[in-house]
């Protein structure tokens, strides 16, 4: 049995604020749709400036209604990024839609729009190099490209400019997943408000958390009230209780959770500003350490908002034995990312092979997350990279 770590791989950032925030609820008798996710919801339509924010109870289920509410349905095609958690490819799969993977930028692991570009193009053209972007099973060719989904990894925000003009050039809805990148700016925008549709998510390693919790922003009207019809299992407005206009979902974010995030986004500014520290902690000791790299912010990210602390190893590194090593010292360590088109049930479905991304699967065999959240010390970050050292002589 590998001892007890020594560093959490996670660990969210509460103080009695959130505490007493969450009792304060169980002291009435309003556990679900009450004040509370009001509050939470108006918080964020603070923060975008846009009109419409949805809570729900997770990311994931943020995704799927954007999803939905776009109109995406079955062999639709939906470009996306394979350098991601799962969930922004699987959103597109409960429709029966079909995720048309595009490659990401080497360094910051977001999507890149030369490439975005040139798919578009082809498969508008159709034809053999329109196919190549295609899956090689799982789709009857009777779909039509809807939309892109973009996803802004680690806290850093994709290079939306050109992904818009690409979007707004083919008639393409943008739905962000900015799930890792609350709080992160692009030329001074907001993460969440750089396509049309922008999903934030609250499990506790995220920025900030609910316990389990997503949210949606909007400025599109219909949208909207499509997707709270369908958090609140398919009640349009005017509906009663058991009246249900559409196929909806549970998809509602209780109370207890609402109250937290409500507390948790009042701080939000101090949460991003200690998980920087810690990120530039470990910047300082990852210089030092030859083989390997800390993670490059590109240019347009005015701010980046730290999600995890994704550290790269050179070329010929063996990142699994390090984190081997890592784990025998008793520091958690977790490859980021598994590419998405290489999971079992992606490649039983839609045919996809190992060097189909290259980059991407060249990202995912040298990333390697370390220990990481606002709350972690100095010395906590210097054990962690210690034991880095240590673990790079074993290999
Ligand atoms: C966390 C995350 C989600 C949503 O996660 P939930 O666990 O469903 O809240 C979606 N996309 C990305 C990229 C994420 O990191």
């Amino acid at each position: 049995m590998p001892p007890d770590p020594l560093v959490p791989m996670s660990s969210p950032d509460l103080t009695d604020l959130e505490r007493q925030a969450v009792a304060r609820v169980l002291q009435t008798p309003n556990l679900s749709m009450g004040e509370e996710i009001q509050s939470f919801e108006a918080a964020f339509r603070q923060h975008t400036g846009w009109k419409h924010a949805i809570g729900v109870n997770s990311g994931t289920a943020g995704l799927h209604l954007c999803v939905r509410a776009v109109g995406v349905s079955e062999d639709d095609l939906v470009i996306t990024t394979p350098f991601s958690f799962v969930a922004s490819a699987n959103v597109l799969l409960f429709e029966r839609a079909v995720p048309v993977f595009v490659d990401v930028d080497p360094i910051t692991g977001n999507l890149d729009p030369q490439g975005l570009l040139q798919a578009v193009t082809e498969i508008g053209n159709g034809g053999e190099a329109g196919k190549a972007w295609l899956p090689r099973t799982g789709y009857n060719g009777s779909g039509k490209l809807k939309a892109i989904l973009p996803v802004d990894v680690f806290g850093q925000p994709a290079d939306y400019d050109p992904i818009r003009k690409v979007a707004q050039e083919h008639g393409l809805v943008i739905i962000e997943d900015a799930c890792e990148a609350l709080g992160a700016e692009y030329k001074g925008r907001k993460a969440g408000t750089l396509g049309d549709l922008g999903v934030y998510a609250f499990y506790p390693n995220k920025q900030i958390t609910t316990g389990e919790g997503g949210l949606i922003v909007t400025d599109d009207d219909q949208a909207a009230t499509l997707m709270r019809a369908l958090r609140n299992q398919g009640r349009a407005p005017g509906d009663t209780w058991l009246q249900h206009t559409h196929l909806g979902y549970n998809y509602r974010l209780d109370e207890m959770s609402a109250a937290l995030g409500r507390v948790q986004m009042s701080r939000l500014d101090e949460l991003i500003t200690r998980r920087e520290r810690v990120a530039d902690w470990y910047n300082q000791r990852i210089a030092e350490i030859p083989g390997v790299e800390s993670p490059q912010l590109a240019t347009p990210t005015t701010r980046a908002s730290w999600f995890v602390y994704v550290a790269r190893f050179a070329p010929g590194i063996d990142r699994d034995r390090v984190a081997g090593a890592l784990g025998e010292l008793g520091i958690p360590a977790r490859p980021y990312f598994l590419p998405i088109h290489l999971q079992p049930y992606m490649v039983e479905r839609f045919g996809y092979q190992e060097g189909d991304f290259p980059v991407t699967e060249d990202l995912g065999r040298r990333g390697l997350a370390l220990p990481f959240s606002g709350i972690m010390s100095e010395a906590q970050v210097d054990q962690v990279c210690r034991a880095l050292v240590q673990a790079l002589k074993a290999n």
